[in-house]
């Protein structure tokens, strides 16, 4: 098994981890000494306004000599750790905090143009040419008497600015490396919760599909992946049951098969070895000819039961009057019953009953239920079949005072194959199909059977359909 997902979700664990990186690296980076210049430059301005509107215009108006001025801007100096200037609108530099005050050698700062900051209040550069290093200027005019008198500078070096960028940048990788690993978490939580029970359950389906269907698939999670492999471990039981059914059946099958072909090919090897003498011969003819209609019978139900699991059960539906179709069933057992001295009880609600169903189905539904009535009743005695109307359903009941059925085989007469020990006696050539066949008939009506027995005193099948309203007409 390729493990590929795990990759995948490892894949795509580094590549947040490397856009994590690259996005610090790239634009936090920038941000970050954006701000810092930009916070820098705000509060050196306030200092140079301060210093504009102290001591700088008292040097102008002679209040303060320029050793004064110089030792005031010498405290600021170490204060704000830049280099602070009293230059005149010209460029000469009359104070520097850095350099002692030379009257004869004063530096003057070519080209100097204060209306360089533009909209901003300050600039990034070497100063008109002054420094070998970039650096963060502002500058606030000396005004006395509404002119300009001169200029207070504050110089700063950018590189100690990119400094404290770099430290505040230096945090943000530890944090980031922090927050990878915090995160890890969750590929151990995406191990445990995901891919390990998927392994399992991947390793499940193989071992079903190479016919394994007993492999146990254990995940005990309560979650959609617990309900994925409960699901599956499901089907697999099913899937086993079923196998396991269809051994029965084709056993159940072969066994119905096998005893009517042994006392078929047993008389016959008889008759022809002289075994069984001439003049007997009709009689076990009459034998032989009883096993092939049974024969006959277990085949056709067979393939009734197979039509009727396989298509799924295309019902031909019609309305038809259910009182003729039951008094015709009737009519088709009265040889029988006269034979056996039963007598057949109608007690039928109204003339006519019209119903909507499959006609033929119901027909072989009614014949099933009768035939049972008849040959698991007692000589001379009576079998009743009643139609009872509530609401829009009619009931129809079949009942017998036969040998009923045990109530721990009631659950069962229903499966395929199944005969009470009591029935086998009376009936030796049922083939144990007829009821399941009925079962499914009515199930695909959607419509219901229940049986009421109890054993030596009779049984009584009810089934119901749907009936057509008259007054609907
Ligand atoms: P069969 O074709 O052998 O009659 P069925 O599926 O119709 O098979 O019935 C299954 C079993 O249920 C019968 O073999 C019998 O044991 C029991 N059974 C069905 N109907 C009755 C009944 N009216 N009285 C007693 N037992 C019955």
């Amino acid at each position: 098994m390729k493990r590929t997902l795990y990759w995948k979700f490892l894949l795509a664990y580094l590549i947040f981890a490397f856009f994590g990186f690259f996005v610090v690296a790239n634009f936090v980076s920038g941000m970050t000494l954006d701000h810092l210049k930009k916070e820098k430059a705000e509060s050196l301005y306030q200092e140079a306004v301060m210093i504009a509107g102290t001591y700088a215009s008292e040097l102008y108006d002679n209040r303060i000599s320029l050793e004064t001025a110089k030792n005031q801007l010498d405290a600021l100096d170490i204060y704000l750790s830049s280099t602070i200037w009293i230059m005149n609108p010209s460029g000469r530099i009359v104070v520097d905090s850095k350099n002692p005050i030379d009257v004869d050698n004063q530096v003057v700062v070519e080209a100097f143009d204060p209306t360089v900051t533009g909209s901003t209040y300050y600039t990034v550069g070497t100063f008109f040419g002054m420094f070998n290093e970039n650096m963060l200027s502002v500058f606030a005019p000396i005004t006395s008497d509404y002119k300009v008198k001169g200029y207070v500078v504050i110089l700063t070096p950018m590189s100690a600015i990119e400094q404290d960028s770099n430290s505040l940048l230096n945090i943000s990788y530890l944090l980031l490396v922090i927050l990878f690993l915090l995160s890890l978490i969750i590929l151990i939580f995406f191990t445990e919760m995901v891919y390990l029970p998927l392994r399992k359950i991947t390793r499940a389906t193989e071992q079903y599909a190479g016919g394994n269907l007993n492999y146990q698939l254990s995940v005990d999670s309560e979650d959609e992946i617990g309900y994925l492999a409960a699901s599956l471990s499901y089907m697999a039981e099913a899937l086993a049951q079923g196998g396991e059914n269809q051994k029965k059946l084709v056993a159940n099958i072969s066994h119905d098969f096998r005893s009517p072909l042994t006392s078929i090919s047993g008389y016959v090897q008889a008759m022809l070895d002289g075994t069984i003498p001439p003049e007997l011969h009709e009689k076990y003819l009459q034998i032989v000819l009883n096993e092939t209609e049974r024969l006959t019978k277990l085949t056709n139900n067979l393939l009734t039961l197979n039509n009727l699991n396989t298509e799924g059960m295309v019902l031909e539906k019609s309305t038809f009057d259910l009182n003729r179709v039951i008094k015709d069933t009737v009519a088709t057992f009265e040889g029988i019953c006269r034979e056996r001295q039963l007598v057949i009880d109608l007690v039928l609600t109204g003339d006519s009953m019209l119903v909507t169903a499959d006609l033929s189905k119901i027909q072989q539904v009614l014949y099933n239920l009768l035939d049972n009535a008849i040959k698991f009743s007692h000589h001379d005695s009576h079998i009743k079949i009643e139609t009872t109307q509530k609401h829009n359903k009619v009931f129809i009941s079949v009942k017998d005072n036969g040998i009923g059925i045990p109530k721990e085989s009631l659950k069962f007469i229903w499966d395929r194959f199944y005969k009470t020990d009591l029935s086998r006696g009376k009936d030796k050539k049922g083939t144990g199909l007829g009821l399941s066949i009925t079962k499914e008939i009515i199930r695909a009506h959607n419509e219901n059977i229940n049986v009421i027995s109890t054993e030596g005193a009779g049984s009584e099948f009810i089934f119901s359909l749907p009936c057509v309203d008259m007054d609907e007409d």
